[in-house]
């Protein structure tokens, strides 16, 4: 099981520093989950400086699939290697929504990223719209579709997020039961060992989501923000792991 906090553009590096004490403190050993936090760029050194010799890892929020090059404000996979990052999430439905990412270039990013060892968490999830229109599975054939032309084996470093676009710091949350059914459809057309959920994530409902088949983990955007309810999170994990 695998949680891992998005925490999106908060945190500068001296909150970040603060953040990953008190999450050291909270968790203690956290062997029966693997942990992941994603701070933003220029906090990424702070966590990996106080998270060193622990088992919490820490990603990107994004990567760019050349090792350098006239891309203002992008970051490359070498870039991150060498600040000590585990890997990155890309394709998150901000990044799509807002800063025009597509179903290719997060693929091509994926790809990238897993083809320099890092670790990747790769999002993909309906709008409300489109669950409305009964487009669903077509869209989620269509964003994973990308992903696996890119990536056509993938192993245990590729994780895909299910993360409804609906659900998103909006307080709602897909049932378990839609959770249950989108990565079943994933896995049925893509073989990605690991699809997480996210989308409103928090310690009430943890459990439910989570001890659904084929959720093997979460991707926590509101709730990561604190040491508390990220730790919670965690702990249902790791209990929901060992039982
Ligand atoms: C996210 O940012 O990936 C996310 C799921 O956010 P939240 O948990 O706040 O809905």
């Amino acid at each position: 099981m695998l949680i891992a906090g998005n925490w999106k553009m908060h945190k500068g590096p001296g909150e970040t520093a603060a953040f990953c004490a008190g999450l050291l403190e909270a968790l203690g050993d956290v062997s029966d989950v693997e942990v992941v936090v994603a701070p933003t760029f220029v906090s990424v050194h702070a966590a990996v400086e106080e998270l060193e010799d622990s088992g919490i890892r820490v990603y990107a929020q994004n990567v760019h699939w050349a090792e350098e090059g006239a891309y203002t404000g992008e970051v490359s996979r070498s870039m991150l290697i060498a600040s000590g990052v585990a890997g990155a999430i890309v394709g998150h439905s901000e990044r799509r929504q807002y800063f025009g990412e597509t179903d290719e270039s997060t693929a091509q990013r994926a790809a990238a990223a897993l083809e320099a060892g890092l670790g990747v968490i790769a999002c993909v999830g309906e709008t409300l719209e489109e669950r409305e229109g009964d487009e669903t599975e077509a869209v989620l054939r269509r964003q994973v579709g990308a992903i696996a032309e890119a990536i056509p084996e993938p192993d245990a470093a590729l994780s895909i997020a299910y993360e409804p676009v609906w659900a998103i710091g909006t307080g709602k949350t897909a049932t378990p039961e839609m959770a249950r059914e989108a990565h079943t459809l994933i896995k049925g057309f893509y073989p990605v060992e690991r699809v997480l959920y996210g989308g409103s994530v928090k310690p009430e409902n943890a459990d439910e989501l989570l001890s659904q088949d084929d959720v093997d983990g979460a991707l926590v955007g509101g709730a990561s923000l604190e040491v508390d309810s990220f730790t919670a999170i965690c702990e249902t994990a790791a209990r929901l792991t060992r039982s």
